[in-house]
């Protein structure tokens, strides 16, 4: 996975961390990214598991049968995205439209 990607992916994934947490976490601590710090593990987890990903799945693996990401990190990552996808197309409809043009291609593959 190159830079841009990866750097995209991160942007894609705090937006909508942002977009839960704010909501679900109101009194948490935030770091400078408006996450908390499970939020922030959540992520970072994640795109550990992303870059390590060989279809690139950025917490998409039900639609794969690897299964990269595991346990309780996979279920917060699947609740952060389940809860923002339907608020990011009003939020962000650039990154939503990169997020599912990326899960069209990787199905397809
Ligand atoms: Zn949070």
């Amino acid at each position: 996975m190159d830079k841009t990607t990866e750097q995209r992916d991160r942007a894609t994934l705090e937006a909508m961390g942002r977009i839960f947490c704010s909501s679900r976490h109101k009194d948490a601590g935030k770091d400078e990214a408006w996450l908390c710090a499970q939020c922030r593990d959540t992520i970072e987890f994640t795109l550990e598991r992303t870059a390590a990903c060989p279809y690139g799945h950025v917490g998409n693996c039900q639609n794969c049968d690897i299964h990269c990401q595991q346990g309780e990190a996979r279920e917060r990552i699947r609740e952060i995205m389940r809860f923002a996808a339907p608020r990011m197309t009003f939020l962000h409809p650039l990154m939503t439209a990169e997020y599912l043009r990326k899960k069209i291609r990787t199905r397809r593959a």
